[in-house]
């Protein structure tokens, strides 16, 4: 029997990861001979286990948290949008044995907003919650999309201001405080923080969100997400968690890794009958 092209998705921590079973979906669907697994990798084993994996043959590697930047470290080339991101969730192995890095995340988000939920973002007045890697890897396809401006919210101001910055020469962003958003009104609110992940929400006040508005968790669960909720108390126009951005980030990784892009709504539907 021949040997399988072998992929994994490395973090910590990393079992519930959803992750393998959407590229299996995805090699059934394309008919492509490989193998995906989820393997526990804290960042003290990272370089040693990216060894490893190439050793065995590994073609392509997907990294989540606590990874992320490393991967970025990591690569010995980097894509465009992963340069700006300066953080790599796949990493896609040359022809010269060389690493290339790539941020797929962006264009998940995307992908999901304006084809599976016809959100439009041309002149659209986003908001980001959070300035950590998610927020990084999404700010440049959403600028590709041509919002009217980006505004970005931090606990930690600082580093929603640094953001900011970094992303200047792309158009209308800007760092803010919770605070300092209270009086702004927005078309399109993405939580880009890690609230989600304890249950909590990032400190929003009541009017940000305009008419016909619609709100975006990253984050994903069973159960809405507390930001779900608020977006549902808000009357957002849709109210969404980041399933569909998970699909979407991992047909793009698999479009770099075998050149096909597979179809993502019927494994969207089946991943969220999985979950009602
Ligand atoms: P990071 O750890 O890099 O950043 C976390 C951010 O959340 C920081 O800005 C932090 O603020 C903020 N934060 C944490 N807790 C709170 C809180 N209680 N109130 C307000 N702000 C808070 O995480 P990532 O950027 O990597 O991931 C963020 C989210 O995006 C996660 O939920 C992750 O699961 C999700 N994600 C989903 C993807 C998908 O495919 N659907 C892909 C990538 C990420 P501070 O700086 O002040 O600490």
């Amino acid at each position: 029997m021949p040997l399988l092209d072998k992929y994994a998705v490395f973090g910590h921590p990393i079992n519930h990861s959803k992750s393998p079973r959407i590229h299996q979906l995805f090699a059934e669907q394309t008919q492509q001979q490989l193998s995906y697994e989820a393997q526990d990798v804290p960042a003290d084993s990272f370089e040693s286990a990216v060894q490893q994996f190439l050793e065995q043959g590994g073609k392509g590697l997907n990294c989540t948290v606590p990874l992320k930047e490393l991967a970025w470290q990591r690569a010995e080339y980097l894509s465009k949008r992963a340069q700006f991101s300066k953080a790599v969730n796949t990493l896609i192995l040359q022809e010269d044995g060389s690493l290339l890095g790539d941020n797929t995340d962006g264009i998940g988000l995307v992908a999901d907003l304006t084809n599976n939920h016809s959100i439009s973002l041309s002149d659209c007045r986003i908001l980001i919650l959070g300035a950590g890697g998610a927020s990084r890897g999404i700010i440049e396809p959403l600028m590709q999309q041509s919002p009217k401006n980006i505004v970005i919210a931090n606990r930690t101001v600082e580093k929603a201001i640094t953001l900011s910055h970094d992303f200047a020469q792309l158009g209308d962003i800007k760092g803010f405080s919770y605070e300092n958003i209270k009086t702004q009104q927005f078309d399109l609110i993405l939580n880009a923080t890690s609230a989600s992940l304890t249950g909590e929400l990032p400190p929003l006040g009541q009017n940000i969100l305009a008419k016909n508005g619609c709100c975006y968790d990253l984050a994903y669960a069973n159960k809405p997400t507390a930001f779900v909720l608020w977006g549902q108390t808000q009357k957002a126009r849709k109210s969404l968690d980041g399933l569909g951005m998970l699909v979407e980030q991992a047909a793009e990784a698999f479009y770099c890794w075998r050149g096909i892009r597979p179809e993502t709504s019927a494994v969207i539907d089946l991943l969220n009958a999985e979950r009602a």
